[in-house]
């Protein structure tokens, strides 16, 4: 049985020829899915009866519920979705001038660990399929227009790289949600083999990497994923990704007081950096995250000093406001949950 959200706008005609359904009707349903965002074939009322019965046993809406909506101060809204088998995720939206930013979950938990996320604290609990990842979608389009869409929520989408990657072109699809791919930004902890595949796909989808230290000693300890993948390993993908794509990959570097902040960090991480050609940083400071109290924001100067240097090395980098914190929606303070409270 498949989801009517897992589905891409271009397969329902075969889709519909081999339940032994009509393909021209494929039409109607793409109008009712994506002009008319029906989540239940009943509202799909050009269609026939006993058609729409069809598609409910065949191609069923999948169930994300918002269980919950927590709001910051700063209008940055995250939901807690419940998925079909109980597990739960998190999505976030994030209002600015002219956009409106969907955060989204690949996976419910994580397995990559990186010592300060609370999504890894407790491992990963299974990946999402598509047409979960698309329901995420759905439940935050109905709170406003989105613009642009980050996988910087819970999990690693390399390593659950062909669900997610039908889900992005599903949303990407010009006869369905049609958000351009430049809006849509993936975010790796630097899985490499995921470099080469994305690459291959030849969709301008926009690529960051979470860097967060600039030598194997540091960035172990703070990405165990790094044992595996190594930095040079992982900016030689990077190098490679730039020249086949000629597309520019963002580092995400997560600032943590005392860990990784040091001007000796900087001047490392800018020698780095300027070894994948266009590349850009982006600073963050850190989130606090309850399971490691250890783990410290840095102050003000610390952020400025850091920027300084890279941008004096020719690095252009970001500062960037980590948004909805008072709402544990901000970077890495997305977690497991269980209903009833964990
Ligand atoms: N697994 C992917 C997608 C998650 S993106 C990745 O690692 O890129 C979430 C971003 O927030 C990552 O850059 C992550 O390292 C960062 N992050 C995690 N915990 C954080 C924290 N406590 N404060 C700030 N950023 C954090």
């Amino acid at each position: 049985m498949k989801k009517a959200w897992g589905i891409m706008p271009d397969e329902w005609k075969a889709i519909l020829a081999e339940s032994g359904l009509r393909p021209f009707r494929a039409d109607q349903i793409l109008q009712a899915l994506y002009r008319d965002w029906i989540d239940d074939w009943d509202k799909a009322t050009t269609l026939p009866k006993d058609f729409r019965e069809r598609l409910k046993t065949d191609f069923p809406f999948t169930r994300a519920e918002t269980l919950e909506v927590s709001s910051s101060a700063d209008g940055t809204e995250k939901l807690l979705l419940s998925l079909e088998d109980g597990q739960t995720v998190e999505t976030v939206l994030i209002p600015a001038k002219g956009r409106f930013t969907q955060c989204i979950s690949t996976q419910v938990g994580c397995a990559m660990g990186c010592v300060f996320c609370a999504s890894g604290s407790k491992g990963l609990v299974r990946s999402l399929a598509a047409d979960e990842i698309v329901a995420e979608y759905m439940a935050g389009r109905k709170r406003g227009d989105i613009t642009n869409i980050v996988v910087m929520g819970m999990g690693e989408p390399f390593a659950n790289y062909d669900e997610t990657m039908r889900a992005l072109k599903i949303i990407n699809a010009g006869r369905g949600p049609n958000l351009g791919a430049r809006h849509i930004t993936i975010s790796t902890c630097g899985v490499v083999p995921g470099f080469k595949r994305l690459a291959a796909e030849g969709i301008q989808f926009e690529l960051s990497v979470s860097l967060h230290a600039p030598n194997d000693a540091l960035r172990s300890y703070l990405m165990p994923v790094n044992r595996r993948w190594p930095i040079d390993e992982l900016l030689a993908a990077c190098r490679e990704y730039t020249l086949a794509t000629k597309r520019i990959i963002t580092f995400e570097y997560t600032v943590v007081a005392g860990v990784n902040d040091s001007r000796a960090c900087a001047e490392e991480l800018a020698e780095k950096v300027r070894s994948v050609p266009m590349a850009k940083v982006n600073l963050i400071p850190l989130s606090p995250v309850s399971h490691r109290p250890d783990m410290k924001t840095p102050d003000e100067k610390t952020m400025l000093m850091f920027l300084d240097v890279l941008m004096k090395r020719g690095v252009q980098t970001m500062l960037r406001r980590s948004r909805g914190k008072d709402a544990d929606a901000a970077c890495g303070q997305l977690r497991l949950r269980r209903l009833g409270g964990c």
